[in-house]
C-alpha cells in the first residue's frame, strides 16, 4: 500500500489527521502493505503499538524471523553505529553477584554474558527512523519487522547517561517478543499520580503521561524488565562505577512507577528493590 493510501485509509476510520507515518527507509514492505486503520501514535513518550499491529507484524514476518545475530543497515550514520556498539560492549562487559527471581527468569545472571546474549537472540537487524515522534530514542515497530530496532537521531544527542540509554534499548528489546504480543503497552491511569500526589511525566520527555499508552499491567513487560535490569544493576554490579549503579537506581525507581498494577509493583518491589 502506498503511504498516500495508508494516510487516506487512517482519515477514513474517522481518525484526526495522524503524524507523518512512520515508514523507515528499510521497511519490508509486507506487513507494511497491511497496516491497520488508524494506529495510534503518541508523542508523549516512547514509541506506542497496537495489539492488532503486533499480531500482524508476527504474522507477516514469522517464518523469517530466527536468525541469530544482527545487523546495521547502511544508513543509519557512523556515529549513531559506534554509539550502539559502544553501548552494548558497556553492557557485555558487566560483572555481578547473583540476581533477583525476576531479573534470573527474563535476563539470567547479572552478567555482560548474559545481557549480550538477550540482545543478540532477539534483535536481528538495527534501522534509523523518526520512530513517529521527534522525542523518540528508539523503537521496534511490529508491523515493519517485529525482531527489528529503530534508533533516532537523538540516539547521540541523548543527555541521560549511558545506562539510562541502554534502559531505553533493552525495553526495546523485550518488544521484539512475538510470543508475548511484542508486550504491548498498558494506558496510564487519568489522572496519573506519584506516592506524593504529583502529576506523573516522562523522564525522557518531561511530557505528562495521564492517559497515555505508556504503562504496563505487568512486571514482565518492557517497562517491568528493562526496571529490573537496571535495579539488579544498581545493587549488584561489581565492575560498575558509583555513578553508574546510581543512574541506574534513578532510572529503575522512575521506571517502576509505569507499572500500574498494585499487585504487580509490590512483586517488583519485593524482588528487585
Ligand atoms: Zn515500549
Amino acid at each position: 500500500m502506498e503511504l498516500s493510501a495508508l494516510l487516506a485509509l487512517q482519515l477514513a476510520a474517522g481518525g484526526s489527521p495522524p503524524p507523518p507515518p512512520p515508514v523507515p527507509k528499510g521497511a519490508e514492505a509486507p506487513a507494511a502493505a497491511q497496516a491497520p486503520a488508524s494506529p495510534e501514535r503518541s508523542s508523549a513518550d516512547l514509541y506506542y503499538f497496537t495489539p492488532e499491529e503486533a499480531a500482524q507484524g508476527a504474522k507477516a514476518f514469522f517464518p523469517r524471523l530466527r536468525k541469530k545475530g544482527w545487523t546495521f543497515d547502511s544508513d543509519v550514520p557512523q556515529a549513531i553505529q559506534d554509539q550502539m556498539r559502544k553501548d552494548l560492549a558497556f553492557m557485555a562487559q558487566l560483572a555481578g553477584e547473583g540476581a533477583s527471581k525476576l531479573h534470573q527468569e527474563i535476563f539470567g545472571a547479572v552478567s555482560g554474558a548474559a545481557y549480550k546474549e538477550f540482545f543478540d537472540s532477539r534483535v536481528t537487524a538495527i534501522g534509523l527512523s523518526g520512530c513517529g515522534s521527534g522525542n523518540a530514542v528508539a523503537c521496534v515497530m511490529p508491523l515493519f519487522g517485529p525482531s527489528k530496532m529503530w534508533l533516532t537521531d537523538n540516539f547521540i544527542k541523548f543527555s541521560h547517561p549511558q545506562i539510562a540509554r541502554m534502559m531505553v534499548v533493552y525495553h526495546e528489546a523485550r518488544h521484539t517478543e512475538i510470543m508475548h504480543g511484542s508486550w504491548g503497552h498498558a494506558r496510564c491511569p487519568a489522572p496519573f499520580l506519584d506516592s506524593r500526589g504529583r502529576e506523573m511525566k516522562s523522564i525522557w520527555t518531561g511530557a505528562a503521561l495521564a492517559g497515555e499508552p505508556a504503562c504496563d499491567k505487568t512486571p514482565l513487560g518492557s517497562y517491568g524488565s528493562s526496571a529490573i535490569l537496571l535495579k539488579n544493576i544498581q545493587k549488584r554490579c561489581t565492575n560498575c562505577t558509583d555513578k553508574v549503579r546510581m543512574d541506574a537506581g534513578l532510572y529503575a525507581d522512575d521506571q517502576l512507577g509505569r507499572i500500574t498494577d498494585a499487585q504487580s509493583r509490590r512483586r517488583m518491589e519485593e524482588d528487585s528493590w
